[in-house]
């Protein structure tokens, strides 16, 4: 079913920007054909009616339209990489943030914060994070990516500072709290976890429970070029977002989610722009009546493995279920286009968890038809093992599920 986060009344005062946006496609040579002259974006009717746009599609509007700020900065920022290759897109002055405290505020005065986003290689969310905090008049720690033999010291300054709030993506949040668990630190002050760009992963409710027992996590959902769509608070579930008054959420009929951005401030042409999330339009459990959509993760976690398609998502989360595990991450090997071999890394769940990767590799193997027929010849080019750390983003911080490597 098709469905907006906004009413027909509610959004119809903005929908002028979307119709700009429309203009703004329109004189993109790549993309005008797309958007025929009876196609306007008067309603949401008439809005749903316009092809959506993909992350290729917006890469080629903004090497066109090279978007500049009225009267402020213009940023420039890198998206892709954890998964594609990058691509650049814009932010003005603030970052939008402007917005999104005015409807979320998870941070005060009295806070001291910890912005442990990684800063620099063109990557947005330090920045956004940085502004937020700004807007709450906080104290800020400006930390960023710190090496792994960084956190005991690091661990030690951030208690003795009495830090009440700490920001980051998930995969770099859980190496703070597993690291601080496993060295018996603990963080009685810390009462607040904001975290932005990927799901938020259950273990790190397990070490919170030990490292940070008053801590409760407060998320953003957006991409680099929507910028923030929506936020929760602690009594939302963790994989459901209110959308922000000026980010319109839409689902298809096929399940996909795409977002329209109706801020007048917006430089990266957002319309009907599908991120590759599943989701859908949903009421949230924390009683606030604004809509809310829940995220049900990335569609495109289906690959192709000697011709079949294999679910990443699905393998993963079945070797994550195995006793001892914390987290899988699949490695896919291609000589000349073709899968040479696929691993199953495990990591431990603690310096005492030893997952028993032959039996997770039959239990994979039995279950997953896909494996079993793709290597039915070669079995042994099928492995798990664990190890100390997944492959990582260095320059985000994020663990995708997939990493595909080219073998010469
Ligand atoms: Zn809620």
């Amino acid at each position: 079913m098709t469905a907006f986060s906004l009413s027909p009344e509610a959004a119809a005062p903005r929908l002028h920007v979307a119709g700009r946006t429309l203009e703004r496609l329109r004189s993109v040579p790549g993309l005008a054909a797309r958007y025929p002259g009876h196609l306007d974006a008067t309603s949401l009717d008439r809005l749903a009616e316009l092809p959506p746009l993909a992350k290729d599609d917006l890469n080629t509007a903004l090497a066109h339209l090279e978007p500049t700020a009225g009267q402020s900065a213009t940023w420039l920022f890198q998206s892709g990489g954890s998964t594609g290759a990058p691509k650049v897109g814009y932010a003005p002055t603030g970052f939008y943030m402007a917005g999104v405290h005015a409807h979320w505020q998870p941070l005060d005065r009295t806070d001291v914060f910890v912005n442990a986003w990684g800063a620099g290689r063109m990557w947005g969310a330090h920045f956004l994070a940085a502004a937020l905090a700004d807007l709450s008049g906080c104290r800020i720690i400006a930390l960023g990516s710190v090496a792994r033999e960084e956190y005991g010291d690091w661990l030690a300054f951030l208690g003795a500072r009495g830090v009440t709030a700490i920001g980051g993506t998930p995969s770099v949040l859980r190496l703070w709290f597993a690291h601080a668990r496993a060295a018996g630190v603990r963080l009685p002050t810390l009462r607040k976890v904001l975290w932005l760009g990927e799901a938020w992963q259950p273990q790190l409710d397990e070490d919170l429970a030990v490292v940070a027992p008053r801590a409760r996590r407060w998320g953003m959902f957006g991409s680099t070029e929507t910028w923030v769509v929506g936020t929760n608070t602690p009594d939302c579930p963790a994989e459901v977002f209110h959308p922000l008054p000026h980010q319109l959420v839409h689902t298809d009929p096929d399940g996909l989610l795409d977002f329209t951005t109706l801020d007048p401030e917006m430089l990266n042409p957002v319309l009907r722009y599908r991120t590759g999330d599943a989701g859908e339009l949903t009421a949230c459990p924390c009683g606030r009546p604004e809509p809310a959509m829940r995220v049900l993760g990335r569609r495109d976690s289906v690959v192709q493995v000697r011709g079949l398609g294999l679910d990443v998502d699905e393998l993963i989360a079945r070797a994550e279920r195995e006793p001892g595990v914390a987290r899988a991450q699949v490695v896919l090997t291609e000589q000349g286009g073709r899968a040479s071999a696929l691993e199953v890394l495990l990591l431990p769940a603690g310096p005492d968890a030893t997952p028993d990767a032959e039996r997770v590799r039959t239990e994979l193997l039995t279950a997953t038809i896909t494996l079993g027929t793709a290597f039915q010849h070669d079995p042994e080019s099928f492995r798990v093992r664990p190890v100390e750390e997944l492959v990582g983003n260095g320059r985000t911080g994020k663990t995708a599920a997939l990493v595909v490597r080219e073998e010469s």
